[in-house]
């Protein structure tokens, strides 16, 4: 569905995007994680044609970004912060004006995203506040039941309901629909991405399957018999390393069951135990971000 090959941006002297290749296969949600101005959005526009890559390519349905045609773009649909709306029509307007651009337009499906959204119909966009503005292109982007969706950070500023019901709406197309999603908030797509990719300064740190990246991260908590020391050389995989009194703690992005603990009982003397937990996917994004900080610092 998306195949982005060594993507470069530069503006200017800045090179927002240094080298990004992932391919987005049919009907998986790829969320697209990365601090403030790593280069999601950038990486977003050039899919949808709205900015051209310097070098590299992105392709989109089979096709050049740089030649995306109103039949491909009939098939996408694209949320993101700041979106241009006709400001002078009224929402009931609008969606009459977009209906008959999309072949598989399901009125149901619309009725029911704007009851859940509360979109008042004969209110003109223009007075609309800036989350039912948010609501608004959510709701025009997934009636016509899109092969694609690409949503960057479509939830800045909605309220958590109705994140969970636009997000209940895409998983009542899952399969039918391939979504990349741009967020900071790993939490907010729980259940719903299968695969994740990590930007850092316009490179690709990791893109792989959510759940192999659910069993890599774990928070363990070593007890040792006397008041713990951190090694001397800290393992790069080990993040937000702690001590207290007799407790070494850190969060291991390459734990492996079983494996880990053998490795830390022959590397470290005098463990008394060892505790290990899940982390929630929000601490995996903090831990991640403040790791990639702390390197550059
Ligand atoms: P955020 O999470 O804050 O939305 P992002 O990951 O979406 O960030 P981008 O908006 O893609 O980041 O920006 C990537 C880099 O490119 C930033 O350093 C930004 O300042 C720069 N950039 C983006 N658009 C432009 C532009 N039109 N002109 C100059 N620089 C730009």
């Amino acid at each position: 569905m998306i195949r982005i090959e060594d993507l470069w941006k530069s503006f200017g002297r800045h090179d927002a995007l240094r080298g990004i290749s992932m391919h987005v296969t049919e009907g998986s949600a790829y969320a697209l994680i990365g601090a403030n101005g790593a280069g999601k959005t950038t990486t977003m526009k050039i899919l949808m044609n709205i900015m051209e890559p310097t070098r590299g390519c992105a392709t989109v349905l089979g096709v050049d970004s740089r030649r995306i045609s109103p039949r491909e773009l009939s098939q996408i649909g694209y949320v993101s912060e700041n979106q241009e709306l006709p400001e002078r029509l009224t929402v009931d307007e609008y969606f009459a004006y977009l209906r008959p651009f999309y072949a598989r337009w399901d009125r149901d499906l619309e009725a029911l995203l704007r009851g859940q959204l509360r979109l008042p119909g004969g209110r003109k966009i223009g007075a609309l506040s800036h989350g039912m503005r948010t609501k608004m292109t959510l709701a025009c982007a997934l009636p016509f039941r899109p092969r694609l969706l690409v949503l960057d950070e479509p939830f800045s500023g909605l309220d958590p309901l109705v994140r969970d019901e636009f997000m209940d709406g895409i998983l009542g197309q899952a399969g039918e629909t391939t979504i990349l999603i741009s967020t900071h908030e790993l939490g907010e797509i729980e259940g719903v991405a299968t695969h994740v990719a990590f930007i850092e300064e316009g490179r690709l740190l990791f893109d792989e399957p959510m759940d192999d990246l659910r069993a890599r991260f774990r928070a363990v908590r070593i007890t040792f018999e006397k008041p713990a020391r951190l090694p001397a050389m800290l393992p790069d995989d080990w993040l937000r390393v702690s001590t207290d009194g007799n407790v070494l703690e850190f969060i291991d992005s390459r734990f492996k069951d079983g494996d880990s603990q053998e490795r830390l009982q022959s590397q470290l003397s005098g463990i008394r135990r060892i505790d290990v937990e899940p982390v929630a996917l929000r601490t995996v994004f903090t831990s991640l971000a403040r790791a990639v900080r702390d390197r550059a610092a």
